[in-house]
């Protein structure tokens, strides 16, 4: 206790702020009027004993949290500012005084960028470094703050604080960071992944009251993401490991990894995956009509690559999937591997005689030309209209092209027209 200095913001000598602490939370003196206001509702909250199940209707709806999170506040001197810091607890509604301990100047400078986030205000740093650090408020409204290496033994104290901020409060705040942000909803995120950015934009207007680009959000949004479901990195080195456990729990499946590796002396890269689940391929030899609809679409991620599907369709015209492959892009030669590997995996053109549809994607109609010229390969007729329509717009021309592709003879197509 001998440690505390004196103060330069009407908090007194140290025998004031270690007997009269409640005083100095009382009168704002200390943590400004907004804080003071806190205290009130805290403590009206608590003497008024409110049951669980009317918590969400009362007046202490901001206070809300803290009733489900803690048990109820018995007194107000549980919002008092702590004397030592503990970074794991007191982050949450952060109270900063003269005297308080850090455990060192980045606890300290994690402290003061959640406070001001916390309180709607911005600052700079006059000084930041690991003996010392000043900041004052952007809008050099007064506001300061000042905290340093204590003398004797560890720690780092706040010295001198002017609490008061005479500017407005900022709604753009340049501390509300994406890293800050992803860590403050990452459990929100796990809870509901698809979260989405819009929703989250007014999450973050409610709670801290901060208005942010959406851009800002949705790399907040990703870090969260990567964090719960590891590393694109971590998951890709894992995919050995994810084919070997399909392989024993789900026998019958079919899966190809292809990796590139130039030379012995450097680790594999990831290059293609096949997968073909065991009821994917026996159910589709089993009950559907051997017609295969092909498809390729990008994927979204720092890596880009391309999923190709091969889909059938089942008695009840329902789609039924039978295999699909992540390819670093559609190419020919990344076709010919796909359907070489399916074909393996279901049987050969000659014994099935499938047919194939697909659109006119990158790569697939010079693969069909090259390993299966007696195919019998279609179009998708949604896909070429999407196309005509660029060019022969109406519904006349519209009707006309898919009554030819309904009709399978000239005169039969001839006669349709009337
Ligand atoms: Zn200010």
């Amino acid at each position: 206790m001998s440690d505390y200095s004196g103060s330069s913001c009407g908090l007194g000598s140290e025998s004031d702020y270690v007997d009269e602490s409640a005083d100095i939370l009382g009168g704002g003196e200390v943590v400004g009027d907004d804080v003071h206001e806190e205290e009130d509702v805290v403590g009206a909250c608590a003497e008024e004993d409110i049951p669980d199940n009317h918590l969400r209707s009362n007046a202490c709806e901001d206070e809300e949290d803290e009733y489900y999170l803690r048990s109820p506040i018995s007194s107000s001197d549980e919002r008092e500012p702590k004397i030592e810091f503990n970074e794991h607890v007191d982050m949450e509604k952060l109270l900063l005084a003269v005297g308080m301990i850090f455990s060192s100047h980045k606890v300290f400078r994690a402290a003061l960028k959640e406070y001001a986030i916390q309180h709607g205000s911005d600052y700079m740093y006059v000084k930041n470094e690991p003996s010392r650090v000043t900041a004052e408020c952007k809008s050099k409204c007064g506001w300061r703050i000042h905290a340093s290496h204590m003398q004797q033994g560890e720690g780092f104290q706040i010295k001198t604080f002017n609490s008061i901020h005479k500017c407005p409060r900022s709604y753009n705040n340049h501390h509300v960071s994406s890293t800050w942000l992803s860590s403050k909803y990452l459990e929100k995120i796990r809870d509901d992944p698809k979260w989405n950015v819009h929703a989250i934009r007014k999450s973050i207007k409610r709670d801290f009251k901060v208005d942010l680009p959406k851009s800002k959000i949705y790399r907040a949004k990703r870090k969260a993401l990567e964090c719960i479901e590891g590393g694109y990195v971590e998951q890709y080195a894992r995919i050995w490991d994810y084919c070997d456990l399909v392989m024993v729990k789900n026998p019958g499946s079919c899966l190809k990894l292809k990796v590139e590796r130039p030379t012995l002396d450097v680790l594999p890269t990831f290059q293609r995956l096949y997968i073909s689940l065991h009821a994917m391929r026996s159910g589709f030899l089993a009950g559907c009509r051997p017609f295969i609809g092909l498809d390729g679409c990008h994927l979204k991620g720092p890596w880009g690559g391309q999923i190709l599907s091969a889909v059938g369709k089942d008695a009840n015209d329902h789609m039924f999937p039978i295999a699909y492959a992540i390819v670093e892009a559609e190419l020919k030669e990344s076709w010919t591997w796909f359907l070489t590997t399916l074909l393996n995996d279901i049987g050969q053109m000659e014994t099935h005689g499938w047919t194939f549809i697909s659109d006119r994607q990158k790569g697939l109609v010079e693969t069909f030309e090259d390993i299966l010229p007696n195919a019998d390969h279609r179009f998708c007729v949604r896909h070429m209209y999407s196309n005509f329509k660029a060019e022969f717009k109406g519904k006349i021309l519209k009707d006309t092209m898919w009554t030819a592709a309904y009709t399978s003879t000239l005169i039969e197509f001839q006669n349709s027209k009337g």
